[in-house]
């Protein structure tokens, strides 16, 4: 699933490409990505409608338009937005893209919705498992739906006393409450697993047990690799890609994600486990990151 560093770089990417285009009609194959107002609802809403800003919060982008309404589009798992003026056209109820376009790389041919814009731009969302979530909502929709998120760790008002009140409350697994979008936004599987081996914590610990040495140490943990993976512009191990359909380049550097086997990238002669914690695949070093009893020992 895109996480916070591979929405960014769309949000950054859209805000070079968008700003002051207007939407001229969309079109899909899949109306059951639009979740309110429906397909044809959305339709006449948003023709005549001019982009003025693009911005992110948790994992989603928010596409203000020019009338105080906002498109909100979640990515889900597999879903990205791809910036293009070449032709997409519509053949037996599937889109079609030339062969030799920059769209024909694999990930990028599952397009299931195509905004047209004004200088023949086309904003087309590619999503092979069809679970995005598409909305249009006005200013107040807007701020009750994002009442639900946690802070934005990237901000500078998130700082280390933010974190450790956030930490000390409920008796929960550290792993868990790093992807919970209500304590923290944007963490996802991936930036979990790096986050926590970088910071040499067990993804299993408790999140109200770490001493003041461990707080800080994931506190900068989280600023570091979150930053560093929106400069590389997110990972691409699976399907993301850019809004011109290439890879991001945090993928070549991560630490333990999806890396089962390997030696540890600290060298300490362990090599990366793979457990499951809360239904999801964790990667992580045995040797680095000790579980509290084994640290006693
Ligand atoms: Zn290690």
């Amino acid at each position: 699933m895109p996480e916070l560093p591979e929405v960014e770089t769309i949000k950054n990417d859209l805000s070079k490409k968008i700003i002051d285009l207007e939407i001229k009609n969309v079109e899909t194959d899949w109306p059951k990505l639009f979740k309110g107002p429906d397909f044809e609802n959305h339709k006449k809403t948003i023709a005549g409608k001019k982009i003025i800003g693009v911005e992110r919060r948790a994992k989603n982008l928010l596409i203000e338009l020019s009338d105080n309404k906002t498109l909100l589009i979640h990515l889900k798992m597999t879903g990205h937005l791809l910036i293009t003026d070449e032709n997409i056209e519509i053949k037996h109820n599937k889109f079609v893209v030339d062969p030799n376009s920059p769209l024909s790389d694999p990930n990028n041919q599952f397009i299931h919705v195509v905004w047209h814009l004004t200088n023949n731009k086309k904003m087309a969302f590619s999503d092979l498992r069809k679970f995005g979530n598409i909305s249009i909502l006005d200013k107040e929709q807007l701020q009750e739906y994002l009442l639900r998120y946690g802070p934005e760790p990237l901000e500078d008002d998130f700082n280390y006393q933010k974190f450790a009140c956030l930490l000390g409350k409920k008796k929960t697994g550290i792993k868990k409450f790093l992807m919970d979008q209500t304590k923290i936004a944007g963490i996802g599987n991936i930036y979990a697993d790096e986050i926590l081996f970088d910071a040499k914590i067990h993804p299993e610990r408790d999140a109200t047990d770490f001493s003041e040495e461990e707080k800080k140490a994931l506190f900068d943990s989280i600023k570091k690799i979150l930053k560093k993976a929106v400069e590389l512009r997110g990972t691409s191990v699976s399907d993301f890609r850019d809004t011109e359909g290439k890879k991001g380049a945090y993928g070549d550097v991560r630490l333990v994600y999806r890396k089962t086997g390997e030696n540890c990238p600290d060298s300490c002669d362990g090599k990366v486990k793979r457990i499951v914690v809360g239904g999801r695949g964790t990667h992580f070093c045995p040797k680095c990151q000790l579980n509290p009893p084994e640290r006693s020992k």
